[in-house]
C-alpha cells in the first residue's frame, strides 16, 4: 500500500529498482511528442525570430512519426527504442535539428547497455551530446542546442557521482538544460541559420536549445510518474 519511498526506484510502471526499462524510453518519447505538440508555436516563434520558423513544425512532425514507429514496431530493448527514434528523426525531419537529434538518439542507442542504470544512462546521454557536437561542430557559447545539452550532461554526470536518485538527478538535469537554454538569449549565433543574422541574433532564445530543454524536461516528467 505504501507508495515507493526508494529514491532509486523510478515510476513503478517504468523501472525496477532504479533500472530504466524499455517502457521508460517509450514513455519518454511519448512525453516529448506531447510537449513538442503543446509548445510547437513557441518553438516556431523562436525560430521565426532568428531562423526560418520551422522548428516547432519540424519537431512535431518528427516526434509524431517516432510515436508511430514505436507503436508499429514495439522495441524490445532501450537500445532499440533509441535507435528507432533516431532513425525516424533523421528520415522524417528536415533541417538541422532532424539529423542532429537523430544522431544523438542513435548514438545513445548504440552506447546504452542493459540493464540501464542511471550511470549507464548518463554515459549514453553524453555519447548523444558528443554526437551532436561532432556532427554540428558547435561548441558551448555558439548559441545552439549544445548550450542546453552540455550543461545537462555535466549535471547528470555529477548527480551520478554524488549518488543522487534517479528522479532528483533528472530534475537537476532538466533545470541545467533550461538554464542553458535561457543563457543563449544574450549570445550571438555562430552556427546554423541564426548565424547569418550576426548581431541581430542577440536577444532571442535559441530554438534548438529550447527544444533540448523540453526533451530533457520530459525525462524528469516521466521519472516522476508513479512517485
Ligand atoms: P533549420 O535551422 O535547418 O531550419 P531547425 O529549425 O529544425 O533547422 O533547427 C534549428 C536549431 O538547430 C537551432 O536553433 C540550433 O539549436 C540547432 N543547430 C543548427 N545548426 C547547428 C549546429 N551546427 N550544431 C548544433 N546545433 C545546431
Ligand atoms: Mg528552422
Amino acid at each position: 500500500m505504501s507508495t515507493s519511498m526508494d529514491p532509486d526506484s523510478v515510476g513503478g510502471d517504468f523501472a525496477d529498482g532504479g533500472v530504466l526499462t524499455t517502457d521508460f524510453f517509450v514513455a519518454w518519447f511519448d512525453d516529448i511528442a506531447k510537449q513538442v505538440r503543446l509548445q510547437r508555436e513557441r518553438l516556431t516563434a523562436l525560430d521565426a525570430a532568428i531562423g526560418d520558423a520551422d522548428h516547432g513544425t519540424n519537431l512535431d512532425r518528427g516526434f509524431t512519426e517516432v510515436g508511430k514507429a514505436l507503436t508499429d514496431s514495439p522495441p524490445t530493448s532501450p537500445g532499440q527504442a533509441l535507435l528507432s527514434a533516431g532513425t525516424t528523426l533523421i528520415r522524417r525531419v528536415g533541417g538541422a535539428s532532424g539529423p542532429l537529434y537523430g544522431s544523438a538518439f542513435r548514438a545513445m542507442g548504440k552506447a546504452v547497455e542493459e540493464p540501464v542504470t542511471l550511470a549507464g544512462f548518463a554515459a549514453a546521454f553524453d555519447a548523444g551530446v558528443v554526437a551532436v557536437e561532432q556532427l554540428g561542430k558547435a561548441v558551448p557559447g555558439d548559441k545552439t542546442m549544445v548550450d542546453a545539452l552540455v550543461p545537462a550532461s555535466r549535471t547528470l554526470a555529477l548527480a551520478v557521482r554524488d549518488g543522487v536518485g534517479v528522479r532528483e538527478a533528472f530534475e537537476l538535469t532538466a533545470r541545467a538544460a533550461e538554464e542553458g537554454a535561457r543563457a543563449t538569449i544574450p549570445l550571438r549565433a555562430r552556427k546554423g541559420r541564426a548565424s547569418y543574422l550576426g548581431e541581430r541574433s542577440i536577444g532571442h532564445e535559441d530554438p534548438g536549445a529550447a527544444s533540448s530543454a523540453l526533451i530533457v524536461a520530459s525525462l524528469a516528467t516521466v521519472a516522476a510518474v508513479g512517485s
